[in-house]
């Protein structure tokens, strides 16, 4: 076996994430059509409640379109339902026998090539978006959310809405509704701080919305089924922790660090709806630690010992992804977190909760409260926090344009940095994917020079 046929045996699990990420289209239409089973439209990492349900299947709408697949991907996927992901090994003789000799592509350039598909997905969507009349005020993620609903809700049976501190986030909220979509909109309020009586209000509300949940199933709400998803997500939330915390602040990579950085990437958008199937989705990313670090044990990687630790965040709002690789040309190498940033990698606390939907109000009391944050001196603490934890060496905040409610923090920020941490920061402003790489370029060059 060739060498590069070696290494893509070894790193499977980040083509099979990708794989679900992009073949989402079918997977979805076979749930839907032959298997029945009802979409629900879901943005930001509010899935969970949804997998209660056996015959619900969430979904992050932009995995509805159709994407350019690579196509070693392609007889990857196709080899699985041959043979089963277990044996892919045989994908190589498969692929052997097609008469496709050239087997020459490695990992680096598969994942590259994924990021950018799916990027340029994304710069569609906010064309889309911005075409049907969204605010132009608005920040990128949620006109390129309004252009994934307007392209594609149409198909989901429901809209699983959880209003955040953010007035712009439910203000799009509010109109996807006004798209015409026969959906359903569930509603669930999070209240935006703990005080009073503001659990019990808002385990109300997690019960109404399981409540119309259950109207669209044809099975009855169960804790259990609840309960052993949770199970299931906190297992993926410990794999994700762990390549964050122990793999990206290690000195030795399983991958370069701009391949590595594509890998987080992935498990970021991929973490909104677990590709649609949590199960398979936790056995890949638990794959997913161990092949990383069967490579780091192995020597199979890269050295990484002297290159500064950069902080990029936050990503969820919109961010330019070639930072990462300018940053690898200019000597540094790019942390990305933003999820363990909003508490949303904290387990759910089943284990001490007999109830999991208190379970689940507490975790997402916990995310608001502590990680989004009721304001910004608690949303900057988050960030030092995150800076901290990850011994960072320097961090770049991504401004987003039409943000109002997280990018005017930087100044806070940017103290707290100084004072707590003493490592440098800077801000870059950010439009949309791909504006102003050049200048984005010349910013970080300056930026990186202070590490030289
Ligand atoms: S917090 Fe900012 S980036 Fe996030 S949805 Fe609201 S406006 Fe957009």
């Amino acid at each position: 076996m060739s060498l590069v046929a070696d290494e893509l045996i070894r790193f499977s699990s980040v083509l099979r994430i990708a794989y679900n990420f992009l073949n989402g289209r079918d997977f979805l239409k076979r749930k839907k059509f032959r298997e029945k089973k009802k979409l629900i439209s879901v943005g930001l990492p509010f899935s969970d409640l949804v997998y209660g349900f056996p015959d619900l299947i969430p979904v992050f709408p932009i995995r509805m379109h159709e994407f350019e697949i690579h196509k070693y991907l392609t007889y990857l996927g196709s080899s699985s339902k041959i043979f089963g992901w277990d044996r892919v090994t045989n994908f190589l003789g498969w692929v052997k026998d097609l008469g496709i000799k050239d087997i020459s592509q490695t990992v680096d350039d598969i994942i590259e090539n994924v990021i950018d598909t799916i990027n340029s997905k994304y710069n569609e969507m906010y064309d889309i978006g911005v075409e049907n009349g969204i605010s132009t005020d608005f920040c990128y993620g949620v006109k390129s959310l309004y252009g994934m609903n307007v392209s594609k809700g149409k198909n989901c049976d429901a809209n699983l809405n959880y209003t955040i501190r953010c007035s712009t986030w439910n203000k799009y909220l509010e109109s996807i509704e006004a798209i015409g979509n026969p959906s359903k909109q569930i509603w669930v309020e999070i209240p935006p701080r703990n005080i009073g009586n503001s659990l019990e209000l808002f385990i109300d509300n997690i019960t109404q919305g399981i409540n119309e949940l259950e109207k669209l199933s044809n099975f009855s709400y169960s804790e259990n089924a609840l309960r052993n998803h949770f199970q299931t997500a906190n297992q993926i939330r410990q794999s994700y922790k762990k390549i964050i915390y122990d793999i990206s602040t290690a000195d030795f990579y399983p991958c370069n660090p701009a391949t590595f950085c594509e890998i987080l990437s992935l498990l970021n958008i991929s973490f909104h709806d677990y590709n649609s199937n949590a199960t398979r989705y936790k056995d890949n990313t638990t794959l997913l630690l161990n092949e990383m670090r069967g490579r780091i044990n192995k020597g199979i990687g890269m050295d990484v010992s002297k290159m500064p630790k950069i902080l990029i965040t936050p990503m969820f709002g919109g961010w330019e992804p070639k930072m990462h690789d300018i940053i690898y040309e200019l000597g540094g190498r790019v942390l990305y977190g933003d999820w363990d940033l909003l508490r949303f990698l904290d387990d759910i606390p089943i284990s001490n909760r007999a109830d999991p939907v208190e379970a689940y109000a507490e975790f997402l009391m916990n995310a608001t409260e502590n990680g989004i944050g009721c304001d910004n001196d608690i949303l900057t603490d988050s960030y030092v926090r995150l800076a901290k934890n990850l011994k960072a060496d320097g961090l770049v905040f991504v401004q987003v344009f039409g943000c109002h409610s997280v990018s005017n923090c930087y100044t806070m920020l940017r103290e707290k940095i100084r004072r707590e941490l003493e490592i440098p920061s800077i801000a870059l402003n950010f439009n949309k994917m791909g504006e102003n790489v050049e200048q984005v370029r010349t910013r970080l060059g300056a930026f990186m020079e202070m590490y030289k």
